[in-house]
């Protein structure tokens, strides 16, 4: 089956009940026993519950894995990871990393024991640097937010398995539809959610895709005994969101090229990080390894004035001053006073996150209004 059709039938069959052709919503917490574990496979919805399960086979699909595990959040997800981890052991991550990974690495796991390394992986030859006796995970993140670089995750996966170690990715920014890590030779992909696959802004939910079935065990079991699972009404309208998610991504990737270039002519931007623009310094590797560049573009003004990257987005009337990304409509996010407020001037600044950088997630609107609306918002 190829992507597109996936999107709409991967891993689902219509409902045994009645023939409904979506899959129903089971708002149900138990299942009747007709003996003392005599049940049709549902005893309980921490453990299974059918809506939620035709989501997690439907992610396995589109993902090209064979296991699919659905959670109440993106973070969620990455906590079930780390949970396959004890005390002792060591993790080699991206540095330019989603703020909520890097707080709960060093603010829940350290305590736990684990030792994070996080680093600039453009060079991957860096990696080897870093592996220890200890190591046991490799945790990538492609292209990253906000400064857009992409990493090589064939060949960090070359790294993972000669070293013995699991390599997951977060691939929230590609969705499938642009890259296949599993593909690639990574163990797990990681999802919010909440961004692209769900699509339109109305539910927080996390992803982790697998194809060994061993490793699968270990997260199904961290699924069920933590408990971090995801309603079957959020599991719906997920369902009913992924129908659509390439047609939505080929938008997203025509209008992010469109405004990528029309922010790269114009004579008050200093800057644009996209990496479908030739001048991208990972450019190479993101044409091989994603099939398109996305809809995610981050620009920063010449002169670098934060007042004027504030006025900018207060100014925006169709993007939408927000928190999030990979919805339908587009949002402008203004790092350095949100996202990533709490990292000192010093520290963002190392890794590209300047006074006027701001980041745009390009909805799948009209493209001649997204133009227009940045236009009189830039001045
Ligand atoms: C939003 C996001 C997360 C966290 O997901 P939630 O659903 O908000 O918990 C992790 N990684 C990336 C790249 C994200 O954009």
């Amino acid at each position: 089956m190829k992507f597109n059709t996936k999107t709409i039938h991967g891993g689902q069959h219509h409902d045994p009940a009645y023939g409904a052709v979506m899959q129903p919503i089971y708002q149900t917490s138990t299942y009747a026993q007709s003996t003392p574990g005599g049940h049709k496979g549902y005893e309980y919805s921490r453990t299974h519950n059918p809506t939620r399960n035709a989501l997690e086979s439907a992610f396995a699909s589109i993902e090209n894995g064979k296991h699919g595990l659905a959670f109440g959040s993106g973070l969620a997800a990455i906590d079930a990871v780390l949970k396959l981890l004890q005390p002792g052991d060591e993790v080699i991550s991206t540095n330019d990393l989603y703020g909520g990974t890097y707080r709960l690495f060093t603010k829940i796991y350290e305590n736990f024991g684990i030792k994070f390394h996080f680093i600039g992986m453009e060079n991957t030859k860096k990696i080897e640097d870093y592996i220890t006796p200890n190591t046991r995970l490799i945790w990538v993140e492609t292209p990253t937010n906000p400064m857009m670089n992409v990493i090589d995750i064939r060949a960090i996966s070359t790294i993972a398995k000669n070293n013995k170690l699991l390599l997951a990715v977060d691939n929230t920014f590609a969705t499938p539809y642009l890259q296949q890590p599993l593909e690639l030779g990574a163990d797990i992909v990681m999802h919010s959610v909440t961004k692209y696959l769900g699509g339109h802004s109305d539910v927080v939910m996390g992803a982790l895709i697998v194809k060994d079935d061993a490793l699968a065990e270990k997260l199904y079991f961290i699924q069920n005994a933590s408990g971090a699972v995801c309603g079957p009404q959020d599991s719906f309208l997920v369902l009913r969101g992924l129908k659509t998610l390439h047609v939505r991504m080929q938008r997203h990737c025509e209008n992010g090229r469109a405004i990528a270039q029309f922010l790269n002519n114009h004579p008050k931007i200093e800057k644009v990080y996209w990496p479908g623009l030739p001048e991208h310094p990972n450019h190479d590797i993101a044409k091989a390894q994603m099939k398109d560049f996305g809809g995610m573009v981050s620009f920063v003004t010449k002169g670098n004035n934060y007042a004027e990257a504030i006025r900018i987005v207060e100014n925006l009337k169709i993007f939408t001053l927000a928190e999030s990304l990979g919805g339908v409509e587009s949002l402008a996010g203004h790092p350095a006073s949100m996202t990533h407020a709490s990292i000192p001037k010093e520290e963002r600044e190392k890794t590209g996150v300047v006074d006027s950088l701001i980041r745009l997630s390009v909805g799948i609107e009209d493209i001649d209004d997204l133009i227009a609306d940045l236009t009189q918002a830039i001045g």
